[in-house]
């Protein structure tokens, strides 16, 4: 395990920098040399995306996962921009544009990429597995491999029969 502690400036944002300086104590990542606090949320946010399941130590006393101190700075984040001065605002916006600029697509792309999946499974389900269905007794050659199914060439139409069926069934007439 890689340890560090983030190296950045303690932020003038009141709140939001104290628990910056929190995350700052106890964070685990890359050595990184951050100029701006913001700049820090977007890393750690990165990072939350990247390593979700993460524990980090808060105060070094109690593991959280790291998805949820992601949650916490979201929520600060907005608490920021709606109380926030106009400087704190746009740091924030900026901020947001970062991760969004390096993970947009990629969490796009994810999102589009279950979405298919989804698309596939329920086009699996909804297509019949099976070539061949009696008509009478809805058996086909996958549930029962074992049957012969042919297909009736008194019945009006193409239908199939299973060999208990074939020669036992009433001629379909329309
Ligand atoms: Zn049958
Ligand atoms: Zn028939």
């Amino acid at each position: 395990m890689i340890t560090f502690v983030f190296i950045t400036p303690i932020p003038s944002g009141g709140i939001l920098g104290y628990v910056f300086l929190v995350f700052g104590l106890s964070f685990l990542a890359p050595t990184t040399i951050v100029t701006n606090a913001y700049l820090g949320y977007s890393l750690f946010l990165a990072f939350a995306y990247l390593n979700p399941e993460f524990e980090m130590l808060i105060l070094f006393v109690i593991p959280v996962k790291v998805r949820w101190l992601a949650v916490v700075v979201w929520v600060f984040a907005v608490l920021g921009i709606i109380q926030g001065s106009l400087g704190v605002k746009l740091q924030i916006a900026a901020a947001a544009a970062n991760i969004i600029l390096f993970f947009g697509r990629d969490i796009w792309s994810s999102a589009g990429y279950r979405t298919r999946r989804v698309r596939q499974v329920v086009r699996v389900a909804q297509t019949p597995s099976f070539r061949h269905q009696c008509t009478i007794c809805k058996k086909t050659d996958i549930s029962n491999p074992e049957l012969d199914f042919r297909y009736c060439s008194k019945c009006v139409g193409h239908h199939c029969y299973c060999s208990d069926h074939i020669f036992n069934h009433e001629h379909l007439t329309s």
